[in-house]
């Protein structure tokens, strides 16, 4: 792993304020452990409380909307969350594209709207298991990640993540297998650096999420071209998402 490992927590639609205990202990475990990127994204109505409390973790938003402002009952835009402390985004989620029929073209709007607020995007891609089955994952998720994204990003290497979460594996308890995310994160690389530049191209981390825990997680960390984990369940205790974090270092 040659960029700094990255460990994002997604808290999705859990947590009220009794949560930012949880918060505050990532937080002061996370001043021992410089070597390793640590970040949480909870839900909106947490985002300000956390970045509050939290001196040492990045924070950031599950969604925003591509509009900067107006008509949209219910929505968030990337300037409002950037405002309430946010440093980034993750978008694309398969979660969002399946529960609200997000498309590729929504998401590249998304993103763009995300980097002219000066927040970092963090794209989700990933197959369903047909996808698999039929050996086209590898084609899917390169032709998600192309549509995904605006054509010009300013400094692609400091402000995109790719994380790569297979559908299937997605809060299932199977994770996918070490050999199945070292070809598709290679094969991430390998167009990020046609697309991107060589420089740009190796420095955006390829970080995999779906059932992550801190049983899997050294091996996971540990396989070719993954730069950390994009973590849902066992995020939401601070014991269960330190020791994932323990293991990348
Ligand atoms: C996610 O939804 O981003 C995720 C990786 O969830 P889980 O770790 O629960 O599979």
């Amino acid at each position: 792993m040659a960029n700094r490992p990255f460990i994002v927590g997604n808290w999705k639609m859990h947590g009220t304020r009794a949560m930012l205990s949880e918060a505050r202990a990532i937080d002061r475990a996370a001043q021992r452990l410089m070597q390793v990127e640590i970040a949480l994204a909870p839900p909106f109505t947490l985002i300000h409380p956390v970045r509050r409390e939290a001196e040492q973790i990045g924070v950031g938003a599950q969604d925003c909307h591509p509009a900067d402002g107006g008509a949209h009952t219910g929505d968030i835009s990337a300037a409002m969350v950037a405002d309430a402390g946010a440093g980034f985004v993750i978008l694309g989620h398969s979660e969002r594209r399946d529960g609200h029929g997000e498309k590729d073209k929504l998401v590249a709007e998304k993103a763009q709207a995300a980097f002219d607020a000066g927040l970092k995007v963090i794209l989700c891609c990933g197959e369903p298991m047909a996808k698999r089955e039929a050996g086209k994952a590898v084609e899917h998720v390169l032709r998600q990640i192309k549509a995904s994204l605006p054509t010009e990003i300013e400094e692609p290497g400091e402000r995109l993540t790719i994380a790569y979460e297979p559908i299937w594996a997605i809060g299932s308890g199977a994770a996918a297998g070490v050999e199945d995310i070292s070809e598709m994160h290679s094969a991430i690389r390998e167009y990020l650096v046609k697309t991107f530049g060589e420089e740009a191209g190796t420095a955006i981390r390829i970080i995999y999420g779906g059932s992550v825990n801190a049983d899997n997680a050294a091996e996971i960390i540990a396989a070719d071209e993954v730069d950390g984990a994009l973590v849902g369940g066992a995020s939401l205790s601070a014991e269960s998402f330190m020791n994932i974090v323990l293991a990348a270092q």
